[in-house]
């Protein structure tokens, strides 16, 4: 396969997919050797007669063979994508966007809400392998939220990461099973549990809009500094690398500028978290 032309789409194939959680699924898709990409970056999926959307990659790099991708049906694009099954043919243009920062601070937190663990997944998987190797006593907090244990993504790897030393709080919105080990409650009710010093912490948020707005207002609350809080935005996109205006916001455009900010810059440039705000 040749080289990608980023701002070509390639024609490729589904090695694999599986159903991960209702209407959510997996996809394993045929790359070049060559193609890299970071934790954060995005790509334009195209499925012929259904139309592009943006999927995050959460494949780690330089690990993973295929790319991987996890998508929600919510409309045709992604109901489309979702009825594809393996050697099925689609096309892929990036990757796209600012990946996630990698600061080197003392401790780190994830909070990921529901199909929010699929952009942060390499970046965890990234920490958590450095961690191995170095050996280093830098601790690793993953707060995860869902709606239901049903809804709860790559349980297996979750029980790794926790296995691999990171603290791990898994928590439901509401629970009637008894065997759940978990906590109940939205995230943000269990910053109490984070065995992290707030003020000497990184975090990247990614979720529903309104959990990326109350986690970032409770972390600065608890003294983490703005350009520690980093999230990655959702906003309408249509051409993926600054050029059509789509998803210009506060003056920034999330595909080129973004998807990934900091609380600083989101305060800077006024950019509003959340589908309802953006064009
Ligand atoms: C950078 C980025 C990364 C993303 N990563 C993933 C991912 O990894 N997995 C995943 O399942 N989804 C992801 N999304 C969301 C995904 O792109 C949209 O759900 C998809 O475009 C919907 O297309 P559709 O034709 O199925 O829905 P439509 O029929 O177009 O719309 C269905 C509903 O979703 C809303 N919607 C559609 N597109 C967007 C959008 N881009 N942002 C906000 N609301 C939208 C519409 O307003 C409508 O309410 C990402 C979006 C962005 C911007």
């Amino acid at each position: 396969m040749p080289t990608p032309n980023i701002y070509l789409p390639f024609k490729t194939s589904i090695r694999d997919v599986k159903e991960v959680a209702k209407d959510v699924k997996l996809f394993s898709i045929v790359v070049p050797g060559d193609f890299t990409y970071q934790a954060g970056q995005f790509v334009m999926v195209s499925v012929l007669g259904a139309g592009e959307a943006p999927i995050s990659i959460t494949s780690t790099p330089g690990v993973s063979r295929d790319l991987e991708l996890c998508v929600r049906t919510v409309g045709h694009v992604s109901s489309a994508l979702n009825s594809l099954t393996t050697g099925d043919g689609i096309w892929v243009r990036g990757p796209y966007g600012r990946p996630f920062p990698v600061n080197g601070r003392q401790d780190t937190l994830f909070i990921c809400g529901g199909i929010g663990i699929v952009p942060l997944r390499p970046l965890i998987n990234q920490m958590m392998n450095t961690r191995a190797k170095t050996n280093k006593k830098a601790t690793v907090t993953i707060m995860y939220g869902s709606r239901n244990p049903s809804e709860v993504l790559f349980l297996d790897e979750v029980a790794a990461w926790q296995d691999q030393g990171a603290n791990v709080v898994l928590t439901v919105d509401t629970c009637q099973i008894e065997s759940w080990k978990g906590c109940t409650g939205l995230v943000t009710e269990h910053f109490g549990k984070a065995k992290v010093n707030f003020k000497n912490s990184t975090a990247y948020i990614c979720g529903p809009h309104v959990m990326i707005q109350a986690a970032m207002r409770d972390l600065s609350l608890m003294g983490m500094s703005d350009d520690h809080i980093i999230t990655t935005l959702e906003a309408h996109m249509k051409c993926g690398v600054g050029k059509c205006g789509h998803c210009f916001c506060g003056g920034k455009l999330i595909c080129e500028e973004g998807p990934v900010f900091s609380l600083e810059e989101i305060k800077k440039y006024n950019i509003k978290p959340g589908r309802d705000s953006l064009v």
